[in-house]
C-alpha cells in the first residue's frame, strides 16, 4: 500500500532540524539546557584570552598610530578600544565567575564594540568598501557558542546600524557595494557560527556522557563513591551551608543472601534497593552507592532529627515492603547510622566517621535499626526504633 504523508512528515522533520540548528545548536533542547554552563565556561575562556588579544592589538595599533601618519586618523578609535578593551579583560581576570550570565552579556557587549570599530574605521575610508567591518561579521561569531539566533540577530542589528551610518557616509555606488557584502557576509557568518557551534557542542554533549559515567554507579544508576564524595564535600565547602543530614545505610546479613539465592538476587536486591531510595529521596539530595551492600544518603540543609527518623523509617519500610526475595517469606533489613552536620565538619571523612560509628551500633543493637551519632555522650547513648520487618536469618 502506498504511504501517504511520508513528505509531509519529512518536511516536519526537516524543519525540526533547522530549528534545533538554529536554536540549540543542531542538539535537543533538554540537552541544550544542560549544557548550558558548559557553554558559558567555555565562551568565559575563550574571551578571556581574546580580550588580552583585543588589549594587545588595540595597545599596538593605538602606538603605530602615534607615528605612523597613514594610521593617525584612527587614532581615538585605537585608543578607546585599548582601555575598553584593558578595562573588560580585568573584569575576566578578576571579577567574573566562570559560568556568570554576566560575562556572557559583556562578550555580547564585546561583540558589538568591535563592530562599532568596524564602522569608525570604514567611516574613516569612505572612498573604498568596508574591509574591518566584514572581517568583523565573519570572525566574532566563531567564537561564540550560545543559541545561534542570538549572533543572527547581533549581526542583523549590527548590519542595520552599519547601513543606515553608512549612507550618510559614502557615495550611492560604494554603499551599495557595502549592502552586497554585508548581507552575504551575514549569511556566512551565522551558517559558520551554526557549524563551529554545532561542532563544539557535541564535545560538550560526549564530556558530559563520560562525566556521568564515570560518576554513576552501574548497579543501581545511583552515584558512586568518587561522585557522592565530592558532592558532599562540595556542599561542605560552601560557606553558605551550614546544616546536613548524613545516614550511611548497609543492608542486614547481605552475604547470606548471597549465598542462600546467588550472587543475581543479590544483585537485584541491590539494585531494587537503589530503586527504594530513589523513590524516597526527589529533593536534590545526594544519594549514592558506596560500594557492596553500604549506601549514602546526605539530606541538606536541615539537621532536624524527626525529619532524619522520618527518613530512616520510610527506607526500612520501602526495604521491607518493596524488595521481594524469591522465596517471598523473607524481607530486608538494613542497618542505619545518622549523624547531623552543624557547620562544623569540613570534609565528608570527618561525618562518615560518626555515622560509621552509630551504623554499627544499629548492627549490634538488635532492637534498632537507626541509631544517632550524639558527640555529647562521646556516642555512648544511641536512638533507633523497633526493627520492622523480619531480619534475615544468618545462614549456617
Ligand atoms: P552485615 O549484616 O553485618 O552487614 O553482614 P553482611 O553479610 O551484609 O556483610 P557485609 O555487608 O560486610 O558484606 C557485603 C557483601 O556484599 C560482601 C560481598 O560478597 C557482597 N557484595 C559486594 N558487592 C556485591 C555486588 O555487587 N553484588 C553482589 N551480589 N554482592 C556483592
Ligand atoms: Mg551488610
Amino acid at each position: 500500500m502506498p504511504r501517504s504523508g511520508g513528505g509531509g512528515k519529512d518536511t516536519m522533520k526537516l524543519l525540526h532540524t533547522i530549528r534545533n540548528y538554529m536554536l540549540y545548536c543542531g542538539i535537543e533542547k533538554d540537552v541544550y539546557n544542560a549544557l548550558k554552563k558548559d557553554a558559558y565556561v567555555s565562551n568565559f575562556k575563550v574571551w578571556r584570552v581574546l580580550h588580552c588579544l583585543m588589549t594587545f592589538v588595540f595597545a599596538m595599533l593605538f602606538l603605530g598610530s602615534l607615528s605612523v601618519d597613514i594610521m593617525a586618523k584612527n587614532k581615538l578609535f585605537y585608543l578607546l578600544m585599548f582601555v575598553y578593551s584593558a578595562a573588560v579583560t580585568c573584569l575576566f581576570l578578576f571579577v567574573f565567575r566562570k559560568d556568570s550570565l554576566v560575562a556572557q552579556l559583556v562578550i555580547y557587549l564585546s561583540i558589538s564594540m568591535l563592530f562599532l570599530f568596524g564602522a569608525m574605521i570604514t567611516q574613516n575610508q569612505p572612498d573604498t568598501p568596508a574591509t574591518t567591518f566584514i572581517v568583523m561579521l565573519l570572525i566574532t561569531p566563531m567564537f561564540m557558542i550560545d543559541k545561534p539566533y542570538f549572533i543572527a540577530i547581533e549581526l542583523g542589528a549590527a548590519s542595520a546600524v552599519f547601513l543606515i551610518w553608512m549612507r550618510g557616509v559614502k557615495s550611492f555606488d560604494i554603499w551599495m557595494i557595502d549592502e552586497a557584502n554585508v548581507i552575504t557576509y551575514d549569511f556566512v557568518g551565522i551558517f559558520l557560527h551554526v557549524i563551529a557551534n554545532s561542532i563544539r557542542i557535541k564535545e560538550f554533549v560526549l564530556s558530559r556522557e563520560i562525566r556521568i559515567q564515570k560518576d554513576t554507579d552501574d548497579l543501581t544508576g545511583l552515584m558512586n563513591k568518587g561522585a557522592v564524595t565530592r558532592e558532599i564535600n562540595d556542599f561542605l565547602a560552601d560557606e553558605t551551608s551550614s546544616k546536613g543530614l548524613m545516614f550511611l545505610l548497609d543492608i542486614d546479613r547481605f552475604k547470606s543472601i548471597n549465598d542462600t539465592y546467588g550472587h543475581d538476587v543479590g544483585d537485584s536486591v541491590i539494585r531494587e534497593f537503589g530503586a527504594v531510595l530513589r523513590d524516597i529521596f526527589t529533593h536534590g539530595e545526594i544519594v549514592g552507592r558506596f560500594g557492596g551492600d553500604e549506601f549514602i544518603v546526605f539530606i541538606k540543609d536541615t539537621d532536624d532529627k524527626l525529619t532524619a527518623e522520618n527518613a530512616a523509617q520510610r527506607i526500612i519500610d520501602g526495604a521491607a515492603e518493596q524488595i521481594k526475595l524469591p522465596d517471598g517469606e523473607r524481607s530486608i533489613s538494613v542497618s542505619i547510622g545518622i549523624a547531623t552536620y552543624q557547620g562544623v565538619e569540613t570534609n565528608y571523612s570527618e561525618i562518615f566517621k560518626k555515622v560509621d560509628v552509630a551504623m554499627y551500633r544499629s548492627k549490634a543493637d538488635r532492637t534498632s535499626q537507626f541509631s544517632f551519632y550524639r558527640e555529647d555522650a562521646g556516642d555512648e547513648s544511641a536512638d533507633g526504633n523497633l526493627s520492622s520487618g523480619i531480619p534475615f536469618p544468618v545462614s549456617n
